[in-house]
């Protein structure tokens, strides 16, 4: 079953939740944002890169911006950069490149993205897209990312349950992990101040009975 216009979620929004559910829901649910180092360079990258709209280099048209969507993802969003390829006269096989300010990660938050980007396009352009790229500041280099069965798996369950997180309204609670040291929203969420209140209730509860 398709969503409708009015259920599309943004795509961004993929992943923050296979980042942290809790950012997904503090950014998506609560609109809260809070810009630190690592977003603001990756915003001045992602600005840079749509300055302009389209260029042709050789055998390669490429696309700045492309606003993308999937009624079957429930996603809308934009695209950094999407190079089409030309295989012969009339047939480009597009290829999204997405740009990012650090390095390549142990999670597949950047992979989601990405794959969720080529779903995107393959929904609105009728063909079907077997790579794309990310390309990492940091290392200057561009990793190329195959969109297999297991990774367009990962990135539909991911829109499925960042749709239910959404929808549900409800924010959860924060677990503290070495990731919440690379959040943009670690002053808003406080994860450790609320890990330890919540340690204190337990114990609370469980040595005075309280409900
Ligand atoms: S600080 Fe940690 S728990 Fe809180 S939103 Fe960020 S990653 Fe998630």
């Amino acid at each position: 079953m398709n969503y409708t216009e009015e259920d599309l979620i943004m795509l961004s929004a993929l992943q923050h939740y296979a980042f942290c559910e809790r950012q997904c829901a503090l950014i998506h649910i609560e609109q809260a944002w809070n810009e630190n180092l690592f977003t603001a360079e990756g915003r001045i990258m992602h600005e840079k890169v749509h300055e302009q709209d389209r260029e042709s280099r050789g055998s390669v048209r490429i696309e700045y911006g492309l606003p993308l969507r999937s009624l079957r993802l429930g996603l809308v969003g934009k695209a950094d950069v999407v190079e089409f390829h030309r295989l012969d006269k009339d047939t480009w096989q597009p290829f999204p490149v997405e740009y990012k300010r650090g390095k390549p990660k142990h999670d597949h938050c950047d992979l989601i993205q990405l794959c969720a980007q080529a779903i995107c396009l393959e929904e609105m352009l009728s063909v079907s897209i077997p790579s794309g790229a990310i390309f990492y500041g940091r290392t200057r280099r561009r990793l190329d990312v195959s969109f297999d069965e297991t990774l367009r798996r990962e990135t539909e369950d991911a829109a499925k349950k960042a749709h239910e997180l959404i929808t549900s309204g409800k924010t959860p609670l924060p677990v503290y992990e070495k990731r919440c040291e690379s959040c943009s929203l670690m002053a808003e969420c406080l994860p450790k101040t609320i890990q330890k209140r919540r340690s204190v209730k337990t114990y609370l509860t469980r040595i005075l009975g309280e409900p």
